[in-house]
């Protein structure tokens, strides 16, 4: 099938606050106060929304200070900007409303995306970052097959690595790390997703920071690889 050609545009501050007044009366009963809207160069997001939590007695976190970034580096059409922004007044709403979903887009995201998709004829997603034609902007590449360890050192910090998708190599990297004596855990994957281009692929003991909330989300569509630092056990071929 081919591909519709579409217009796509940079958007400014003015145009994407317009919007947000626009979606706030319509979608969310003029219930979400303006925030500050910043526009953003990123590689790795459309759209995000930025705030800060504290917590508060027992434990639940309170959250506050908002801010939506909206990228300028990838241009989309108009519609798909208004689905970023959409899927960040979400995001937005709920946290405003300190409902704490468990996961960046559990129950009360999906109810009320599909609600707004259903009833506006929207196409918001669950992943702004995996709208197909986007992301490919983004990583640059089509998806390709990826193993990689998360790794949770002794004193708490964690890190990918990503080595090549060869047994001995993932056996050689295991066995390396676990003799520095500084290994509190390490989790194999197996994944698809472009995300995991950025990270460089090899066996030495160079490691990679990366972000939890960002890696939560792509972990759930990586398949668990058991390693027992003798043989791989893999959910499927690859
Ligand atoms: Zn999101």
């Amino acid at each position: 099938m081919r591909r519709k050609r579409q217009i796509t545009m940079k958007p400014t501050v003015e145009y994407i606050t317009e919007r947000f007044h626009h979606f706030n009366k319509l979608c969310f009963g003029g219930e979400l106060a303006i925030i500050p809207i910043k526009l953003s160069n990123a590689k790795t997001f459309l759209g995000k929304l930025g705030f800060k939590r504290r917590k508060r007695l027992f434990g639940k976190w309170e959250y506050y200070d908002f801010r939506m970034f909206i990228n300028t580096r990838i241009e989309t059409s108009e519609l798909e900007l208004e689905d970023t922004i959409l899927h960040e007044m979400i995001h937005y709403y709920l946290y405003s409303h300190q409902i704490d979903d468990g996961r960046p887009h559990g129950m009360h995201f999906r109810q009320m995306m599909d609600h707004i998709n259903k009833t506006y004829g929207r196409h918001i997603t669950i992943s702004h970052r995996s709208s197909a034609e986007s992301l490919k902007q983004i990583e640059g590449t089509r998806p390709s097959p990826h193993i990689f360890a998360i790794i949770t050192l002794k004193d708490g910090k964690r890190f990918i690595k990503v080595v090549p998708r060869i047994k001995e190599r993932v056996l050689s990297f295991h066995k390396m790390i676990k003799r520095t004596g500084k290994l509190q855990s390490i989790e194999w994957y197996y994944s698809k997703d472009p995300y995991f281009n950025r990270f460089p692929s090899s066996v030495s003991l160079r490691v990679q920071f990366f972000d939890e909330e960002e890696m939560k989300e792509h972990l759930t569509t990586a398949v668990h690889i058991h390693c027992d630092g003798k043989k791989l056990e893999l959910g499927e071929d690859l």
